[in-house]
Parts: structure tokens; sequence; C-alpha cells
């Protein structure tokens, strides 16, 4: 048996895939920008407890949320995207960026939108 861990992981995993299809079922995006931003958004969304999803590694493979322990990010972004040296304004999110364009929207999209902006028909 996986972990448990591993196993909150793909039933996050697994969420996000069904909440995203459906959302592009009900209402098909064809803004690039906000369609990855409401996939970001769902991704957060169903983040296993005490996790969170990797805003660069999201960018690069967007169908696959990239969970983490929330203590594992630090260490995950100096190793994997020492670039990113931008932070998020908003305190309470680690997000990191590598360009301002990047941070800009992520600021726009995740926290200042109302939330659930990603739903459908809302
Ligand atoms: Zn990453
Ligand atoms: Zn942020």
């Amino acid at each position: 048996m996986a972990p448990r861990h591993q196993q909150a992981v793909e039933v996050a995993i697994q969420q996000f895939r069904e909440r995203v299809k459906y959302t592009n079922d009900l209402h098909p995006e064809v803004d690039e920008k906000k369609l990855f931003y409401s996939s970001y958004c769902i991704a957060r969304l169903y983040r296993p407890d005490k996790h969170l999803v990797c805003h660069l590694c999201m960018m690069l493979n967007p169908s696959s949320p990239m969970y983490m322990k929330q203590t594992e990010v630090a260490r995950h972004c100096r190793l994997q995207h020492p670039h990113a040296t931008l932070q998020c304004d908003y305190s309470n999110c680690r997000v990191k960026f590598m360009f301002p364009e990047e941070k800009q929207d992520h600021q726009y999209y995740v926290h200042e939108k109302t939330y659930g902006w990603w739903i459908p028909n809302n």
C-alpha cells in the first residue's frame, strides 16, 4: 500500500482532473492565461492537508499539479527553481516567480479576483 502522503496526493490529482474537465465541458475557456489560472486555482482547492502546489512546476506541466508538503517547498524551490527569486507580496503565500509579469498575473488571479471566479456560472 502506498504511504498516506502519496495516496492523498493521488486522490487530489484525480479530483483536480475531474473538476478541470467538468469546468471546461461546462464553460470552455479560450484565454490561455485564464485557463491556466483556473486550473491552478482548482489545484489549490484540492490540495491535500498541509500541502502546497508548486506554481512554477505547474506552469511547465499544467495538467499534473506538483503537490508537496509545506515543509518541503523551500528546499524544492532552491533545488528546482533557483532562478525564481521574486516573492508573492501576499503574506502566507510562499509562491515564487522568475518574472514580474508572472507575479502580477498570480496576484491578480489568485488573490485579487473574487474567490471562486473559476467556478462556472459564478
Ligand atoms: Zn516546482
Ligand atoms: Zn500569492
